[in-house]
């Protein structure tokens, strides 16, 4: 080892690190619960050095100087008793080190002197003593400094070396003996607190890397991977404690949940790696809108927000459509410029929700009420909400009835082919009459019946019911029957249907089954399978209110339909709605050339009508021809438009 590298390794042994904050931390705690004992021991054994040279030393010797060490000592011990059990800053405790450091200097060199000033008052014995008590006091001092090594160096070096020098020079052989002892007890001792010290160093550094290693798991834990947003174990986590605080101060807090419009399309069309990076700029976007509160990915496209600090609701759903369309700009990726927008519900606790759960899911309520009416916007749940939720709460649990079947009907609305002026069919919808509720929607029951998971409790004894009436017709006219999202999404949804139309006798060739696309938004996999065995069997499969979903025309390529149904939004005022009038066209385009048939629905005006016409439009569903009619008014009907074939203006009229 070279001089210099040798100096480097003496400067290191000598000096207090600084560059590790916990070590310091960590010598810090463990010297300062040692430091009391240490005086301990240098004041006993002091006050039994001077004992023994009370009579043979001036007192300033044998009492003055061990009465100012005891004071200095008291005084220290008092220091160290007062900041015990402290947790420093890494600053103090590297000050606090080093003071020690210098400390020991002045420490060593006073106690040393002072015991070679007792050496010429005393004999053989008491020269012993001093020999023995300096001896056992750094033995001591270098076990209490164990933890600062520096120090315990010092106050060996200063001891020790003046101890050898002084006992080798005595030339008495007992005294050089204890010199030469004393040495080598106290170099082994050196490098035993030297190996100690490093344990104790290697033990705080791998306790850093394993509390970096569970920091690290809590954010694998918690964090969403991709946006680098907390997800949402975290959100529910965080939730938790703001509405523990919110509710000990007496304060409001907010929930925002966020569903983005039209994300599903941009995965579709450009990919994932798209959709992804679409996400990562969403979650960018809703963390630089926040300054008190925190976002949070819940899983796909859904976000949320919590908000500890709020204004009064009318300026909160203001700051919250603020939000959304800084959302809905558009974003520049480079494979091109996509847009999103993205609705928001809210809840506010304690208004209107006290709990976690109901917070959230009355936010969540708000958002599915966003999206059904102010897309990319923000609805506040409100009163008129919780009177919706009180109020399905009663038709789910009046669906759930065993009398049910008996409550339900379904009357029928005619397809006319406007070319050859004959009806095509009937399309079969369902009433519910309940003696308390009175008239329930459909779209309404079937909603709530969907979110029960009950539907297939509904969907059977009305498909029995229309298959019935249906077989009563001429063979020329067809029955279209509504299914819904989870008759397709299951094996069991979906045999039942089969099982019904088997057992009705009625001609599956003259059956058109209508699905929408929030049937196949789950699992495409299994709703394609679904419809193969309904095609299978003979029927027809029709996507019903096309357009107004967001499914790519590959995926419905993928599907064998057989029909599409134009939405009624589409249809309503098209003379006058240049870019409904454009839609409709495509559409039949659409359908031609994909060599599906197209029904348009909802067509209620001759204008409408007329405008259809020109565009080639075949078979025509809606008020202008009849709304729905009961099974037993269907012969009525039918010789009545049979009669009125040169007059089709009459059927204007003709409303349910
Ligand atoms: P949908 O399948 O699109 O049915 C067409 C709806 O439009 C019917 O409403 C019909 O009465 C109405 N309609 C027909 N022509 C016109 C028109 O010219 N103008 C206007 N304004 N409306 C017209 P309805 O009977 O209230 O049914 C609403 C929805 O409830 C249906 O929409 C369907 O989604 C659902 N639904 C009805 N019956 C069933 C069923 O048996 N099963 C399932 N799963 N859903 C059903
Ligand atoms: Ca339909
Ligand atoms: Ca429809």
């Amino acid at each position: 080892m070279n001089m210099i590298s040798a100096r480097l390794k003496l400067q290191e042994f000598i000096s207090v690190r600084s560059d590790n904050p916990d070590l310091l931390k960590a010598q810090y705690r463990a010297f300062t619960r040692q430091m009391p004992m240490m005086y301990f021991i240098l004041l006993s054994s002091t006050w039994a050095l001077a004992i023994t040279h009370l009579k043979l030393a001036p007192v300033w010797l044998t009492v003055g100087i061990p009465l100012a060490f005891t004071i200095g000592c008291a005084l220290r011990i008092a220091f160290w008793w007062r900041t015990r059990g402290l947790d420093p800053e890494p600053q103090v405790a590297y000050a606090a080190l080093r003071r020690t450091n210098r400390l020991a200097v002045g420490i060593a060199t006073a106690f040393t002197l002072w015991s070679f000033l007792l050496i010429p008052y005393g004999d053989a014995y008491t020269q012993s003593h001093v020999a023995f008590y300096m001896a056992i006091t750094v033995i001591s001092c270098i076990f209490c400094l164990m933890h600062v090594r520096s120090a315990a160096l010092t106050v060996t070096l200063i001891v020790n070396g003046a101890f050898i020098i002084f006992f080798l020079a005595s030339q008495q052989p007992t005294f050089i003996a204890i010199a030469i002892n004393v040495f080598l007890v106290c170099g082994g001792m050196m490098s035993i607190l030297s190996t100690n010290y490093r344990n104790f160093e290697r033990m705080v550094v791998s306790q850093q890397r394993t509390e970096a290693l569970s920091n690290e798991n809590f954010l694998l834990a918690n964090q969403d991977s991709l946006t680098e947003l907390p997800n949402r174990r975290a959100f529910f986590t965080h939730l938790e404690a703001e509405l523990e605080k919110a509710r000990a101060a007496g304060t409001r807090l907010a929930l925002g949940v966020i569903d983005l419009d039209g994300f599903k399309p941009v995965n579709d069309l450009h990919g994932h790696s798209v959709g992804d990076r679409l996400l990562v700029s969403v979650g960018h976007r809703l963390t630089a809108s926040l300054k008190a509160s925190r976002a949070f990915r819940l899983g796909g496209d859904e976000f949320a927000i919590v908000a500890p600090v709020i204004p009064e609701d009318a300026q909160l759903v203001a700051n919250a459509n603020a939000i959304s369309e800084q959302l809905r700009a558009p974003y520049h990726l480079a494979e091109g410029t996509v847009h999103v927008s993205a609705s928001m519900g809210i809840a506010v606790f304690p208004t209107l929700a006290s709990t976690l759960e109901q917070l959230f899911d009355r936010a969540d309520y708000a958002l599915y009420h966003a999206k059904k009416a102010q897309r990319g916007g923000a609805v506040l749940f409100d009163a008129e909400h919780e009177q919706q939720i009180n109020l399905e709460a009663r038709i789910q649990h009046l669906l759930k009835q065993t009398d049910i079947e008996d409550e339900l009907s379904v009357v029928f609305q005619p397809i006319v082919d406007i070319r050859s002026g004959l009806v095509r069919g009937f399309e079969g919808l369902a009433r519910w009459r309940n003696g308390v509720l009175g008239e329930v929607p459909p779209d309404r029951f079937f909603s709530i019946a969907e979110r029960a998971g009950i539907v297939s409790a509904l969907t059977r004894p009305l498909l029995k019911t229309a298959l019935a009436c249906a077989t009563g017709w001429e063979t020329s006219l067809r029955l279209s029957f509504n299914l819904s999202a989870h008759d397709l999404n299951s094996q069991d949804g979906v045999s039942s249907v089969i099982a019904i139309i088997k057992d009705s006798g009625f001609d599956p060739r003259r059956l058109d089954l209508e699905i929408t696309e929030t049937a196949f938004a789950h699992d495409f996999g299994q709703v394609r399978q679904s419809v193969e065995l309904l095609r299978r069997l003979g029927c027809g499969v029709s996507l019903d209110d096309f357009g107004t979903g967001y499914s790519s025309l590959t995926r419905l390529h993928a599907l064998p339909l057989t029909k599409i149904k134009i939405d009624r939004s589409f249809v309503t005022d098209l003379h006058r709605k240049p870019a409904s009038y454009k839609i409709v066209k495509s559409l039949l385009t659409l359908s031609r050339d994909m060599e599906l048939e197209c029904v348009v629905e909802g067509v209620e005006t001759l204008e409408e009508l007329a405008v259809l016409k020109a565009l080639g439009a075949r078979l025509v569903q809606g008020y202008i021809f009849s709304g729905p009619m009961k099974a037993d008014d269907i012969a009525d009907f039918l010789s009545a438009h049979a009669n009125s074939q040169t007059q089709p203006s009459s059927f204007a009229l003709c409303r349910a």
